[in-house]
């Protein structure tokens, strides 16, 4: 089986560096791949047309990873992603295997009904953000799990003066560590606008991270302007994130 994934090298002082690109993660796709044992080899064609395969050693601070394939007719895939040595020489492997469930603190989708405990978000007049976002969320996780998806909520009604999800997000029982350790594969973040003044200035945001692939923003809005017979918002300036405006 054969990867093409677009990388770049620099040669100097008798070693070699190779790069690869963002495109890394379209390389192998691992929702689809087979059940079976891989090993992965780079291939490297010389100038003189010779062909050599190099295997490869784990060098970065992460250990082994196990990943667990979204749930699709009840089913998934727990795919050991490792480093090991053979007779002195390293190698990584993939090994995919049939997995009967998820483990219990792994989900396919989180929900984050945004907002929270003392943060009610936007409001008008008996109406909150937060409140509103909650039913969403909740009628949300009901349908996915008709679809057979195991959905996490990071806060639900039986939270609703939680504050671990309002204020402290970043603290170890916050928002963000909580919906970390769902290990879902999807994030799905809920939030409503309020404008007073112009009810015309509404719309649809989608907000994913830039350096992602964005297909699945992009159905995920497209479906929600069609199906929800609604429109795009205006804010279309912020189509794009660079990254480098970050700090
Ligand atoms: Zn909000």
């Amino acid at each position: 089986m054969k990867y093409g994934i677009n990388s770049d090298f620099n040669y100097s002082d008798n070693i070699i560096s190779f790069s690869t690109s963002s495109e890394i993660n379209r390389g192998i796709d691992l929702e689809n791949l087979a059940l079976n044992d891989y090993y992965l080899l780079l291939k490297v064609t010389y100038s003189n047309s010779d062909i050599k395969y190099y295997s490869l050693a784990n060098r970065s601070e992460y250990g082994n990873i196990t990943y667990y394939t979204i749930t699709k007719n009840h089913s998934n895939h727990k795919i050991d992603i490792s480093f090991g040595q053979y007779q002195n020489i390293p190698y990584m492997s993939i090994n995919v295997t049939q997995a009967n469930e998820l483990p219990e603190d792994v989900y396919d989708i989180a929900i984050d009904p945004g907002h929270g405990g003392s943060d009610a978000g936007a409001t008008s007049g008996d109406y909150t953000e937060a409140n509103l976002v909650l039913d969403c969320a909740l009628t949300l996780k009901s349908k996915l799990e008709d679809l057979g998806l195991k959905v996490f909520l990071s806060r639900d009604e039986t939270s609703p003066s939680d504050e671990n999800t309002a204020y402290t997000m970043y603290d170890e029982n916050g928002r963000i560590n909580i919906l970390n350790g769902s290990h879902a594969k999807l994030l799905i973040s809920l939030h409503l606008n309020s404008e007073i003044y112009n009810k015309d200035e509404g719309g649809v945001e989608v907000y994913a991270p830039n350096d992602c692939n964005l297909d699945f923003a992009s159905l995920l809005a497209k479906n929600i302007v069609e199906k929800g017979n609604t429109y795009y918002s205006e804010l279309s300036s912020f189509k794009k994130l660079d990254r480098s405006l970050c700090s």
